[in-house]
Parts: C-alpha cells; structure tokens; sequence
C-alpha cells in the first residue's frame, strides 16, 4: 500500500521549481537591484519598527498601498491587486481564467512562471515561438487569437530573459482581436520606461503586472502589483489569498514608493551599465548581444555553460544559464549589477575567452613549432 494518498495525476509530470540556490560574491543571476534601500529609507522604518503591529493580521487588500498606487497611475484604488510578489498574481491569473478546459497563450522564450502556473493550474497551453531575434511571430499570434478560444495572453515587455520590447501597435491590435485576457507583465518597467497604461481605458482586457522586486530593491520582501479593470480585479479577489501579502511588507513597499524618487538614481546608473555591458560584450570576440531595455543582458556564446562555470568557479560571479532552454542553446543572462560589477563580470568574460582563445591558438601553433623542431 501506498504511504499516503496519490497527490492529482497532473503533478506525475511536473518537478518542484529549482531556485537555484548557488553561493557566490558577485549575484547576477536573478535580475536584482544591486543597491539595497537607501538608508534614508531604512532609517525611516527603523524609528518607527519598535510601534508595528506585528500581532495582527495584514490589511486583506493593502489599501494604503494600493491608493498610493492607483493615485500614482491615475486610476482608482478598484482598479489595483496587491500581491506576494507579481508571481502570486500571476498564478491568482490562471487560477481565475485558466484550469481544465481553458487556453493560455505564450510566447517563449519568455518568463518561465506563465507555463509552471498553467500547468500547476490544468490551463492548456498554446506555445508561439519567438522569431530567431526573439521578436514575436506577430501574425501567427493574431491569427490564433481570433479563433476566439484564447482565455489568457502572456507577455512580458521587456521579455524575460530576451530583454527586448514589442511593438505597440501589434499590442492594440492583439487587444482588439479578441476578449482575452491579455497580461502586459510591465516587471521591467522603470528601466524601460514604457507602459501600456494608457491603453487601458480603451481596453478593459488589459492587465499591467509590476513589482517591487526590480528597480525598487524589494525581491527580499516579495511585493507586485496588478492594474486593470475593476470587473477584473474584482474575479481575481475571489480567488486570491485574503492575507497574502504581510502587514510588514505592505508598510515597507508603501514607503518606499512615497519616496520612490529617491530610486531615479539607482535606475538611471544601472540602465547605463546595462548600455556600457552591452557594448563591451558586443567587442568580445565569439559573442553575439541580444538588445535589452531591463536590467539584465542576454547573450549567445560558443561553449556557454563552460563559460557559466568558469565564471562561477574561477571568478565568484553567478550568471544565469539558459542553454537548456528551448530557443536560448548557448545563451547566458547577467544581471546589471553595480559599476564595479559590471566590471569584474565582463574582465572574467575577457579572460575566460581569451584564455580559451590562446589556448587554441597555443595548440595550433605548439603542434606547428612540434613539426618544425623535428
Ligand atoms: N515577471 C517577470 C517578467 C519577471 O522576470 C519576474 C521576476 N523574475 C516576475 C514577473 C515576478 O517578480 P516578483 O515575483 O519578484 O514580483
């Protein structure tokens, strides 16, 4: 006899998500701020830390947080979801427009959660590669939404990991083309500095996801958010977890959004280091860079998890491996982390594929200097 009760058939194919947790001292891995909250901030919440209720439960819909959100987005406090994080909301998506019977579409390689939470949820998929520069297939999407059976669309802007935007204009057209969900996931916002909000009023199926984890130095804390239509909002209450987002991190997140000017800094410094990794790596022999408007850089290489290794075990710097990933073989992400940074992760490069090279190059020329001895 079995030890316990078989868990739902679905989860035979599915293996729990690998953080992977690898130490190292440089971390541009997982699209961080490099900079921790300015300490004005921490000081700010530090003087104030010793009166927080901890002993009572969250505000359910974070309110002072989502007025200070909607206000900033021009928009009413219906219109906004606070969640654990803009993964929380995108599983609270599919659990409200997906399941047994209902079509997500995605568009890889793209962010990796939208089809973790399909499959988590019963939600069929429909894959539409990307093209070979990772823009999307715009006709064949449009195409397949108006067959009118797509539930949900998912798409990141800038796309993780490929970095790059889409067009708006095939955005309003995708929006018109049927009454699906279409999830605009702006993660990546303030380094891009584009958004599809103001479509929103002509369009009550768009959702915009952000987050708190990225340009706002809060992935420890795990705070995102929705913007959308307040019918939408509305069908995703129901199936949210009433107190998933903690009374400390609703307090934090909201002062640091009162102060979020103090962040311009930070973001203006790291799209410049994203500029400056983008073309010193665009120099590196063997390496092709792929455009980005986020706070990370993804590049093709020959021998790429080699590389990944190397740059982990001889350097200390962890970088993200995606070769594994259908579409991404022999490409890396990094980070942007600070200056320094930057530096050290793009010296490591320059010295592990140019030790590769002369390597090479030593053993051609060593054999010729063999022949010529004899
Ligand atoms: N969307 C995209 C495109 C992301 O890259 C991420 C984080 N890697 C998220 C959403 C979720 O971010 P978080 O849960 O930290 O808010």
């Amino acid at each position: 006899m079995n030890r316990f009760r078989s868990a739902r058939e679905e989860l035979d194919q599915l293996v729990p998500y690998d953080a992977k947790d690898v130490r190292a001292e440089v971390l541009l891995a997982s699209n961080e701020n490099p900079m921790n909250l300015p300490q004005e901030i921490v000081k700010k919440l530090s003087e104030r830390l010793s009166q927080f209720q901890f002993n009572r439960y969250p505000d359910p819909t974070a309110s002072a947080l989502r007025r200070l959100l909607a206000e900033a987005n021009g928009l009413e406090p219906e219109n906004v979801l606070v969640g654990n994080g803009g993964d929380e909301l995108i599983f609270d998506l599919l659990l409200a427009w997906g399941g047994p019977g209902r079509t997500m579409l995605d568009l890889p390689p793209t962010f990796g959660m939208y089809a973790i939470d399909a499959a988590t949820t019963g939600t069929s998929v429909v894959s539409i590669p990307r093209l070979e520069d990772f823009s999307v297939n715009q006709d064949a999407v449009l195409q397949r939404v108006r067959q009118g059976d797509i539930d949900l669309v998912m798409i990141a802007n800038p796309n993780n990991p490929t970095g790059g935007l889409i067009d708006e204009s095939f955005l309003i057209d995708l929006l018109g083309a049927s009454d699906a969900i279409v999830l605009v996931d702006e993660a990546y916002f303030e380094f891009s500095r584009l958004t599809m909000r103001h479509h929103m009023s002509r369009h009550p199926n768009l959702v915009l996801l952000r987050t708190f984890s990225k340009a706002f130095s809060l992935a420890g804390l795990r705070v995102g958010y929705l913007l959308g239509d307040a019918d939408v909002i509305c069908e995703l209450m129901k199936v949210r977890q009433p107190y998933s987002v903690d009374a400390f991190s609703q307090w934090v997140a909201a002062t640091v959004y009162r102060e979020r000017v103090m962040f311009e800094q930070v973001i203006s410094d790291i799209i410049r280091n994203r500029d400056m990794i983008s073309r010193e790596l665009a120099q590196v022999p063997g390496v092709e860079v792929f455009p980005s408007e986020a706070n990370f850089v993804l590049f093709r290489v020959e021998h790429a998890s080699a590389l990944w290794r190397d740059m982990l075990h001889t350097h200390s710097v962890l970088i993200r491996d995606f070769t594994r990933t259908p579409g991404l073989e022999n490409c890396l992400r990094v980070t942007v982390g600070t200056a320094e940074e930057s530096v050290r992760f793009l010296e490591g490069v320059a010295e592990v594929i140019g030790g590769r090279r002369s390597a090479a190059e030593l053993a051609g020329t060593g054999g010729a200097r063999g022949r010529g001895v004899e």
